[in-house]
């Protein structure tokens, strides 16, 4: 088997869980190995570490997937998926009968996402070392779900820094039209094969919960909505109105059938189809809660610093747009922007803005998005709730 000596001193990271290695760490490489390979991972002086896979395209050249002196088979993988599926049976139930199954690193399963939808599977593989098992995570799936149809939507761009081409559409099954999930006792259709990620963004779930018990009487602001999440969560909260805004029509014309699947207008919604950045420097409105929960602003390190002011500039502008006691519920989903940094910069907005502010609640994605604590990398989602002087 293919062989990777790291560099003197740089297996202390691996050894503590971490399973990602540079390329920068790697002394040598015995064989040739290509891309996605199994390989076995030593120290410097040739201690075993564990297994992984290697991809000379990444600049994360390995992934871990075993400590130890064992081989990663396909019944090890088995048993990764059966146990990381197992953990999601508390969050599945009469309220929310769909959520993340699989998340990746998280999950010990680096390059593997796997989301339930009412119990049919959206699959992502991301790496190249995912890939080569890609029949063992099919045969997994569907022996320990029994899946009505596993879909595959990969994002492109991991593949493509990884070298592998993009893959989309049918795995296993037929995708049924129509596919309706539910969530905190609420109902949203969401396109799978169309609509963005794979379909519907679970990892905002309890913080939708937490919204709508703010939302009574309140004025809101959906910014950056896509279907509707947070929208349709604070009008089940009994907001007085919800502006929705979003550039893509397609995802408020998904958001006004879901606020209809859902019984609840009454006239209470506004959708736009509008940039953020533009609507809240001239609406002249002033809401009692915004929400902000942008796309990734920042997706390697290289963009942190452009990612930053765009943060500061919608943050400042939901600080200058709220009204006396409204409330903001903010978001980062860019890993190259870390908690600190993102605080950092909210609470300069706030205080840029000229008002006082209370901070109310830090959030982060729920527990079906686990973090592997030796990897924070993982931990991508950020959030804070802040509460203007009333
Ligand atoms: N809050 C949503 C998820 C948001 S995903 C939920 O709970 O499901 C990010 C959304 O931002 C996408 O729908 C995308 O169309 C939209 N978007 C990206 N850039 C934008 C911009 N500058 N102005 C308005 N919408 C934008």
């Amino acid at each position: 088997m293919i062989t990777i000596h790291l560099k003197r001193n740089r297996e202390k990271s691996v050894r503590g869980g971490n399973p990602w290695i540079f390329s920068g760490s790697i002394d040598r490489v015995s064989g040739t190995p290509s891309a996605g390979e199994h390989c076995i991972v030593r120290t410097f002086q040739g201690e075993p570490l564990g297994c992984g896979y290697y991809n000379h395209h990444s600049a994360i050249t390995v992934r871990m997937l075993r400590w130890g002196e064992e081989a990663f088979n396909d019944a090890a993988l088995s048993t990764a998926i059966q146990q990381a599926i197992a953990q999601r049976q508390s969050i599945l139930g009469d309220d929310t009968d769909s959520c993340r199954l699989i998340n990746s690193e998280g999950d010990f399963l680096p390059g593997l996402v796997v989301d339930s939808y009412t119990g049919g599977l959206v699959m992502q593989i991301q790496t190249a070392g995912m890939e080569r098992m890609r029949e063992a995570v099919v045969a997994a799936l569907v022996s320990v779900c029994t899946p009505p149809f596993i879909y595959e939507r990969s994002d492109p761009e991991s593949r493509a820094r990884e070298g592998i081409a993009g893959a989309e559409g049918i795995c296993y099954g037929s995708l049924p039209p129509g596919l309706v999930i539910r969530e905190n006792r609420l109902v949203f259709g969401a396109d799978i094969a169309r609509g963005q990620k794979t379909g519907f963004f679970f990892d905002q779930r309890h913080n939708r919960a937490l919204l709508r018990s703010y939302a009574a009487g309140r004025c809101v602001c959906d910014c950056f909505s896509y279907s509707g999440g947070f929208a349709v969560s604070a009008l089940a909260g009994g907001a007085r109105s919800v502006d929705a805004v979003d550039q893509s029509e397609a995802a408020l014309r998904q958001l006004r059938d879901n606020v209809a699947a859902n019984n609840l207008d009454g006239g209470r919604v506004t959708t736009y189809t509008a940039d953020v950045f533009s609507f809240l420097r001239e609406t002249g409105a002033r809401y009692d809660c915004i929400v902000l929960d942008p796309p990734k602003f920042a997706r390697h390190p290289g963009e942190v610093e452009r990612a930053s002011r765009g943060y500061k500039d919608i943050n400042l502008l939901a600080c200058k747009n709220s009204a006396p006691g409204g409330i903001i519920f903010t978001f980062s989903c860019s890993n190259a922007v870390d908690a600190r940094l993102f605080r950092q910069i909210v609470f300069a907005a706030a205080a840029d803005s000229g008002r006082r502010f209370q901070l109310l609640h830090s959030l982060a994605a729920g527990p079906d998005h686990p973090v592997n604590l030796a990897h924070r990398e993982g931990e991508y989602l950020k959030g804070l709730v802040l509460r203007a002087e009333g």
